[in-house]
């Protein structure tokens, strides 16, 4: 798990340059609000990254209207991989800090298409904590959810 992200500012990190024009990519949609690309490590062929135009650092930052733009240019592009790669899945991943294994501070959803034993495994310490827990914790959540504006 990588423990680090690019602290650049906004404007000047790697996904802002690209979005800039300022270093090269293979880009593949482009709309007012995202832009489409293939990431340079192509985890299987077809490895598409969806980011913001604007600089956000995490899902905590974009507008609810990029958030939204983001996904759906990851559905448009998901339909695309699926006709040009024909792959027998398709997996979705967005990181958010260091911890949630992010590495560039940009706001961006990666489009992966899954192969069997194509290498890719999650770790996924599964446990089921009993409905008290569970009911304490969504209480905790919707508490949070009144409190938004
Ligand atoms: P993260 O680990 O933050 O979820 O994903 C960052 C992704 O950006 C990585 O998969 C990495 O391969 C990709 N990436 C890093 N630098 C560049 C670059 O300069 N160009 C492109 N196209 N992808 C990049
Ligand atoms: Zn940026």
């Amino acid at each position: 798990m990588p423990m680090f992200v690019d602290p650049s500012p906004p404007g000047q990190c790697i996904f802002c340059r690209l979005v800039a024009g300022e270093i090269p990519a293979a880009i593949v949609a482009q709309d007012e609000l995202t832009i489409a690309f293939m990431d340079i490590g192509q985890v299987t062929p077809g490895h598409v990254l969806v980011a913001t135009r604007r600089h956000a650092a995490t899902l905590l930052d974009v507008t609810p209207q990029e958030a939204a733009a983001v996904l759906q240019t990851a559905q448009r592009v998901a339909q695309a991989v699926q006709a040009a790669f024909d792959p027998p899945g398709l997996t979705l991943l967005q990181a958010n800090g260091a911890v949630g294994g992010q590495t560039v501070g940009h706001f961006h959803l990666h489009v992966v298409p899954r192969h069997a034993d194509d290498g890719i495994h999650f770790t996924w310490p599964r446990q089921e904590p009993g409905a008290q827990v569970l009911q304490g914790y969504a209480e905790r959540l919707r508490a949070q959810l009144c409190a938004q504006p």
